[in-house]
């Protein structure tokens, strides 16, 4: 066999495939919470495979963290220290629990300070002016978890390494709308009810609809197919 001949793309795929993971109502994401809400709520009735490709992104993803963490734990870059990185948290509310990972804790050696950082990977940082809504919340639902009420959501370019932050603050009228739209969902889901299309019927989050894997089944619900 020559190299020429060898299908390194799907040898990539065959080593990334993974069974379409069934979600158990009561146990939820904080990566979920600034999703569409009916999206999420598809998720869980009706799990669909994971395209190949959409896992390779959340690998490079996975692949550009794993850098960041040698980063931050390097005796090179001494202003600041790695706490911990992919820290597992989970968290009661009412009859559920949300369950993540938070990127990395740091403290920043010429104050003392504790931040959280999520990394993000990206395309381009050069017209990122703010960061994602879906990303923001995932990060106060950490903050309003751990205590630790600064945090960072930290861009990184796939093809250059460059970079671009936002530092935020802990809003607890921002956590307070995290959690009910948790309530939102997990009612929902033990009704049975389809929650309202979120992401159509706002002008800002409308392009999702263009990505989401349940664009099918969600047209047939608005135009009374189902
Ligand atoms: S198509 Fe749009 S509105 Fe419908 S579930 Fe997907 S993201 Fe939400």
């Amino acid at each position: 066999m020559d190299g020429d001949s060898i299908d390194f793309d799907r040898i990539i795929d065959k080593y990334l495939y993974r069974e379409a993971r069934t979600k158990t109502v009561g146990r939820y994401y904080p990566s979920e919470v600034g999703q569409c809400i009916r999206k999420s709520w598809f998720s869980f009735k009706m799990p669909k495979q994971i395209e190949p490709n959409v896992t390779k992104i959340f690998e490079a993803g996975n692949l550009l963290h794993e850098f960041v963490v040698e980063v931050l734990k390097s005796d090179k870059t001494p202003e600041v220290t790695l706490i911990d990185s992919e820290l597992p948290l989970k968290m009661k509310i009412d009859e559920f629990e949300i369950s993540g990972r938070i990127d990395d804790i740091i403290r920043l050696e010429h104050n003392g300070e504790k931040l959280l950082v999520e990394v993000k990977s990206t395309k381009s940082v050069d017209f990122l002016r703010e960061p994602s809504e879906q990303y923001m919340m995932q990060l106060q639902f950490y903050m309003h978890a751990t205590g630790i009420h600064k945090g960072v959501i930290l861009y990184v370019e796939k093809n250059t390494l460059k970079s671009k932050s936002f530092a935020t603050n802990y809003d607890p009228k921002l956590a307070e709308t995290i959690i009910s739209r948790f309530r939102e969902l997990h009612l929902s889901l033990k009704n049975n009810s389809v929650p309202h299309p979120e992401a159509r019927q706002s002008s800002k989050n409308r392009w999702m609809c263009q990505y989401c894997a349940y664009k099918k089944e969600c047209d047939e619900i608005e135009t009374g197919e189902k």
